[in-house]
C-alpha cells in the first residue's frame, strides 16, 4: 500500500486538484525532499517571473540630456 508508506512518511498523496483546480493525480509533483507541489501552477509561476523579469521597468524614464 503506497498510500500507507506516504502516510507513514508524512507526505500527502497528490490527489484531489490545487487551489487552481489542477487534477493533482495528473500534474501533482514531488521536490526532492518529498514536498509535494503543482507542477502546472509552478510552470505558471516561473513563467510569469520570467515575464516580469524581461519588461523593462524603465517605462517614461530618460537619462539622456
Ligand atoms: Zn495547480
Amino acid at each position: 500500500m503506497r498510500a500507507q508508506i506516504r502516510a507513514i512518511k508524512g507526505i500527502p498523496a497528490p490527489t484531489g486538484t490545487c487551489q487552481y483546480s489542477h487534477d493533482q493525480a495528473v500534474h501533482g509533483k514531488f521536490e526532492r525532499d518529498g514536498t509535494s507541489y503543482c507542477g502546472v501552477c509552478k510552470s505558471d509561476q516561473r513563467r510569469a517571473s520570467r515575464t516580469r523579469a524581461a519588461t523593462p521597468t524603465s517605462t517614461g524614464e530618460t537619462t539622456c540630456h
